[in-house]
């Protein structure tokens, strides 16, 4: 499988300070399509962190102080390499994650994106002048990079969730060590081929991959050589990441977990509403952060919105993300099986109904029937955890408020979606809703140009956008006196 892939992309083992790892000890990287071992790669140990956390901080003086069009110019070229590549690169994240192929490729170009975005950005990290209180002084304020940044990746965009974070942190003229998931290694030491390729210095960018993630972990959120951490995962790692970085007063960021609500009013284009919910719901077989979790529909609508959801859904192929016009792959490992089946059989057990699949499909042991569950009350189970699989849970409301309580029923404050063509509606509800990001009629809102990020606790900090350079910066503030007035 691995052979129909550029040699040049497949590593095994961790890249630091400029060179390719090896260890005595390894492990395996599987196919969730078949459990098929892909390769096996170099384990990275905490004294490898470490030495990467000094290769980060040895080589950051001279990398903030490239002017920053030639950071820049380093960030386009790898853009560049990333998007020659993008079909090889997009084999390799199908086979270490399972999305359909073609997802795999929008996540390659999606992830590329960031470069070229924070490629230009670097260039656009102004300062300010802000009146003084006296004619004698003049305040001037520089944004710097705030040094090593550390991070941790979850598998579900192996791709890009580190290079939304990498692109940021080089742009402002920080050094980076990323760990990413040891389920998906591969697709992050392609990048850093890629990143070596385009010229990035020998320390600018490394990549350490092993199984210890707790050892690994503890050197990246407490070595005081690391100024900043960055986290996307579940919320309860992220908890404890937290505490650890607390002791050495980190800069923190953490993109969390996530319980999206789904509203669909009654004014809604229903046809629309579907069309969004598929995007919102099945993309990745439903392991995405910013996934519709809770379908609320409005009773007036509801049954007519449940049967054309449920003709868009049969028509969802599940195959080998590599199959052509598969639209669903299998779930990451057979853990992710049993909280998906668990959390369906719970809420039959209290009271919500089937339409469509409900069990383990007949592709292979990782694979879930497209799942349409209705009568799904707020207090269940289902309506509380990240699903994380391809299961549709419709929930009925009345009134907006209704709909507006229920939506903000939840600790997680990331992404929310809703379907109304009452324009004073759409504003109000957009006002209420307490989420990070808020689809309007639209189920894939995630691009360079604007902030990702969620507030309660879904985390903090935004990536993408104008504001993506602000969590990798430190405002400073030059106080020029001794000016005399002109006489
Ligand atoms: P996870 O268990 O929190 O793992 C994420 C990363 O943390 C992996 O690299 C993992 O390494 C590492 N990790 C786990 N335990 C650790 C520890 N004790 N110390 C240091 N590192 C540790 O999350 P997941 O299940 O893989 O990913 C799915 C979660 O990510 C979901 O909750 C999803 O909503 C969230 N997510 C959020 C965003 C966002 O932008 N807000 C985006 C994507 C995903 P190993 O793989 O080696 O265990």
């Amino acid at each position: 499988m691995l052979k129909q892939i550029a040699e040049q992309l497949v590593k095994t083992g961790s890249y630091i300070n400029g060179r390719w790892q090896q260890s005595a000890q390894h492990f395996t990287v599987l196919n969730p399509a078949n459990q098929q071992v892909l390769l096996s790669v170099a384990d990275a140990s905490a004294s490898d962190a470490e030495r990467a956390v000094c290769a980060a901080a040895d080589a950051f003086a001279s990398w903030a102080a490239l002017p920053a069009a030639k950071r820049s110019e380093l960030l386009q070229r790898w853009y560049q390499l990333v998007m020659q590549h993008q079909d090889d690169l997009a084999r390799l994240l199908t086979l270490e994650q399972g999305k359909p192929l073609s997802e795999a490729k929008g996540e390659i170009a999606y992830g590329a994106s960031y470069l070229q975005w924070f490629a230009e950005e670097a260039k656009r990290l102004y300062g300010d002048t802000i009146p003084a209180p006296s004619n004698d002084k003049r305040i001037i304020v520089q944004r710097q990079p705030v040094g090593v940044v550390a991070a941790i990746t979850p598998w579900n965009f192996p791709n890009a969730m580190l290079a939304r974070k990498a692109a940021a942190a080089l742009a402002a003229g920080c050094t980076f060590i990323v760990k990413p998931a040891h389920q998906t290694p591969l697709s992050a030491l392609a990048l850093a081929e890629l990143a070596h390729q385009a010229g990035i210095p020998a320390g600018v960018f490394n990549v350490v991959v092993g199984t210890d993630a707790k050892a690994i972990g503890e050197v990246l959120t407490q070595h005081v050589k690391v100024a900043k951490f960055s986290f996307t995962g579940s919320t309860a790692v992220g908890k404890q990441l937290l505490k650890q970085c607390a002791d050495s007063v980190k800069r923190v960021s953490m993109e969390l977990g996530g319980n999206a609500p789904f509203i669909v009013f009654d004014d809604a284009d229903l046809d629309a509403a579907v069309q969004g919910l598929m995007a919102a719901k099945f993309r990745n077989a439903g392991q995405t952060c910013v996934c519709a979790n809770r379908i609320l529909v409005q009773q007036s609508v509801y049954q007519a919105f449940a049967d054309k959801l449920a003709i868009a859904m049969t028509q969802l192929k599940v195959a080998d993300g590599l199959t052509d016009g598969c639209h669903i792959g299998p779930l990451i490992d057979d853990k992710a099986v049993a909280k998906v089946t668990q959390l369906l059989q719970s809420a039959l057990d209290d009271g919500a109904k089937l339409l469509l699949g409900g069990s383990a499909h007949s592709a292979g042991a990782q694979f879930f029937q497209p799942t349409l569950l209705t009568d799904v009350q707020p207090q269940m189970a289902i309506s509380n955890d990240e699903i994380f699989g391809p299961v549709a849970a419709l929930m009925a409301f009345d009134s907006e408020q209704e709909a507006i309580a229920l939506a903000n029923s939840t600790e997680y404050g990331l992404a929310a979606y809703f379907y109304s063509r009452d324009i004073g509606r759409v504003f109000r509800v957009a006002q209420a809703l307490q989420f990070g990001m808020v689809g309007i009629n639209e189920g894939i809102i995630s691009n360079a140009a604007a902030p990702f990020g969620g507030v309660k606790q879904s985390g903090y900090g935004r990536e993408g956008s104008k504001y993506g350079l602000d969590d990798y910066t430190d405002i400073k503030y030059l106080c020029l006196g001794g000016l005399q007035p002109a006489m």
